[in-house]
C-alpha cells in the first residue's frame, strides 16, 4: 500500500493532523488541504474502499452514511440553502489521487461548469 492509499486512514486515526468538520460512527469529514471553493470538505468512510463503485457494491449503507454526512456538513457550513456540489472522482481520467473513497463537498460561492 502506498502513502497515498493510507493517507486518509492516518488522518482518521489522528496520526496526520486535519481540520475536522464532523464525525459519525462510520464517517469522518475534514477540510481539503487545497480548497477548490470557499467551502471544500472531504467526507470519507472510516472503513476503506477503493472508490465509490466498489463501496456501492460492497456496502450501500455506508455510501448512504457518506451522503448523510455530506448533507450535515453543508448544514454546518451554512451552504445547505445556497447550494453545493458533491463529487466522487473515480480512477484516473477523473483525477482520483487517493484510493480511499471520498466525497468532495464544494460550495460557498457560485461554482463553474466542469468537465474538461
Ligand atoms: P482526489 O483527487 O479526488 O483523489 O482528491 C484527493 C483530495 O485530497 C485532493 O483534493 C487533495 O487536496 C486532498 N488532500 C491530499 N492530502 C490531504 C491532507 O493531508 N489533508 C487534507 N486534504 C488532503
Amino acid at each position: 500500500m502506498t502513502d497515498a492509499e493510507t493517507l486518509f486512514e492516518r488522518i482518521i486515526a489522528g496520526e496526520i493532523p486535519s481540520e475536522k468538520v464532523y464525525e459519525t460512527e462510520t464517517t469522518f469529514a475534514f477540510r481539503d488541504i487545497h480548497p477548490q471553493a470557499r467551502v471544500h470538505v472531504l467526507v470519507v468512510p472510516k472503513k476503506r474502499h477503493r472508490n465509490v463503485a466498489e463501496l456501492a457494491a460492497a456496502d450501500p449503507q455506508l455510501l448512504a452514511d457518506m451522503l448523510t454526512t455530506a448533507a450535515k456538513v453543508a448544514e454546518l457550513e451554512g451552504i445547505a440553502e445556497s447550494g453545493y456540489r458533491v463529487v466522487f472522482n473515480t480512477d484516473s481520467d477523473a483525477g482520483q489521487t487517493v484510493f480511499h473513497v471520498h466525497a468532495h463537498v464544494l460550495g460557498g460561492e457560485q461554482l463553474g461548469f466542469f468537465g474538461r
